[in-house]
């Protein structure tokens, strides 16, 4: 189930967290993984040589995707050089929380030039040769704040609700196609982004969860997976919540 062999995969945010375990998994089931990093080549090199060492197939690309000039270019090269791009992972995110009384306009900015603008510049860069080749899967990282909300997150919340509105309108988009475009909705995931919640207010998260526990990168990284194979052909325009029931 879930084989992925002979696909040519570029996940965005790969040197760490989330979008390191998705790269392992998708390169685990067969596919050829672009390990693209903004700035933690050392740390992507590393992701790279493990999975090549274990025999699969893997290589490392600087990739800040807020620059979409170099979006078009990492991804034309991608194509040229293995003669497609079958899924395209926009993982790359980040947070700058505060509550919008406080919240700065350059924060804003980043918030969407990263997680929303970022990820979109991904799609369409990707959906390009997809359309030619009349197949392809686009996976997008949302987030339970996209839909439940959270205080000191609006600006977060922002872009990932509006991803929401990409995955459903782009996969109206491109279906006909043969593509098709899914998001992923993590709820609170163990990684350097939720590493500065310790103590009681971590006890507190912990409780909201019926499954008890905070959840690993591997959790989510399964779901992408699911989502990147044939198996789901029939699956579009739909967020795949992995968050232990916190938000249903
Ligand atoms: P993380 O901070 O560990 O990883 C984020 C990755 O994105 C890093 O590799 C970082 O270098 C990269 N990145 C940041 N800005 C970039 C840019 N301009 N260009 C390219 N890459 C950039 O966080 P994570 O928890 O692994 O998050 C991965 C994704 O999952 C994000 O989109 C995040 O919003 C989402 N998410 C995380 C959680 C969670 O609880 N950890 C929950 C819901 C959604």
């Amino acid at each position: 189930m879930f084989a992925l062999d002979g696909k040519i995969a570029l996940v965005t945010g790969a040197s760490r967290g989330i979008g390191r375990a998705i790269a392992q998994v998708l390169a685990e089931q067969g596919a050829r993984v672009v390990v693209a990093f903004a700035s933690q080549e050392a740390a992507a090199n590393e992701v790279v040589s493990a999975l090549c060492a274990a025999g699969k197939q893997a290589e490392a690309v600087q990739l800040d995707v807020s620059d979409s000039a170099r979006v078009d270019a990492v991804i034309a090269d991608v194509v040229k050089r293995h003669g497609k791009l079958d899924l395209m992972v926009a993982n790359a995110g980040m947070s700058v929380d505060a509550l919008l009384l406080r919240l700065k306009d350059e924060d804003l900015d980043r918030m969407l030039a990263v997680n929303l603008r970022g990820a979109m510049a991904c799609a369409r860069a990707a959906i390009k040769t997809m359309m030619r080749a009349r197949t392809g899967r686009v996976v997008f990282l949302t987030s339970v704040v996209g839909e439940m909300g959270n205080a000191g997150q609006s600006g977060y919340a922002a872009t990932k609700a509006a991803l929401i509105g990409v995955t459903r309108s782009l996969a109206r988009e491109v279906g006909s196609r043969g593509i098709t475009v899914n998001a992923v909705a993590p709820g609170f995931i163990d990684t350097d982004m939720t590493s500065s919640i310790q103590g009681d207010t971590r006890a507190a998260v912990e409780k909201q969860i019926p499954l008890g526990r905070i959840g690993t990168p591997a959790d989510v990284a399964a779901a992408v997976a699911f989502l990147c194979s044939d198996e789901a052909a029939y699956v579009t325009g739909h967020v795949l919540r992995v968050n232990g029931g916190m938000y249903t």
